[in-house]
């Protein structure tokens, strides 16, 4: 019995910290500095195509259960209209396009490479808390988990995430500040042992 999610590249959560660093100080280097919520729909919209291939479409096509797909044999990223549109799941709503973004960065460039085709599914229960340990693979080479990491590292960034802990701000505001739910930054911290 094979697993697909052998076919992916074991990759060190410090090495996605440098890849989602890298994104952000291209193309809005102000995040690094405290000075701004990385805007993730802008970067989906304007740039993800020209960096990866894969075309962003928003559509009501989707089963209700599932809020994006990124599919790479039609370099496809998929998003559930109804979710963009919802005025209430903004942050959930940025959150997913984060995850979907490491899966067009990291994944796909992998796949074509050795000419397989894989579609990701983000399905409701799919989220950031769970460690994906259910396929008895380690973490780092799980490509769910790789693209959580980089989605926690492109919205919520080490430096200015850990400036502001130490100014005592509360958790409740950082979240807000950086536009995503508090139980991803709860996750995000851990992952950075700065919460036990
Ligand atoms: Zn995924």
């Amino acid at each position: 019995m094979t697993f697909p999610s052998f076919l992916f590249q074991p990759t060190s959560g410090d090495k996605i910290e440098l890849l989602a660093t890298k994104i952000i100080s291209q193309y809005q280097p102000e995040v690094l500095t405290g000075n701004a919520a990385f805007d993730v729909n802008r970067f989906v919209d304007t740039k993800l195509e020209d960096m990866t291939g894969v075309t962003p479409i928003y559509t009501n096509d989707l089963p209700p259960e599932i809020f994006g797909l990124t599919d790479s044999a039609e370099n496809r990223l998929e998003i559930q209209a109804a979710l963009a549109e919802d005025p209430f799941s903004v942050n959930f709503f940025r959150s997913t396009l984060a995850h979907e973004t490491g899966h067009c960065i990291m994944h796909v460039p992998q796949l074509r490479t050795i000419k397989r085709n894989q579609v990701f599914r983000q399905a409701k229960g799919d989220d950031s808390i769970q460690l994906y340990r259910k396929d008895n693979i380690p973490v780092y080479c799980n490509p769910e988990w790789q693209a959580w990491r980089f989605a926690g590292a492109l919205l919520m960034p080490e430096k200015p995430l850990r400036m502001m802990i130490m100014d005592g701000v509360s958790q409740s505001d950082i979240a807000e500040y950086l536009a995503v739910n508090i139980s991803f930054l709860k996750v995000r911290l851990k992952a950075l042992k700065m919460q036990n």
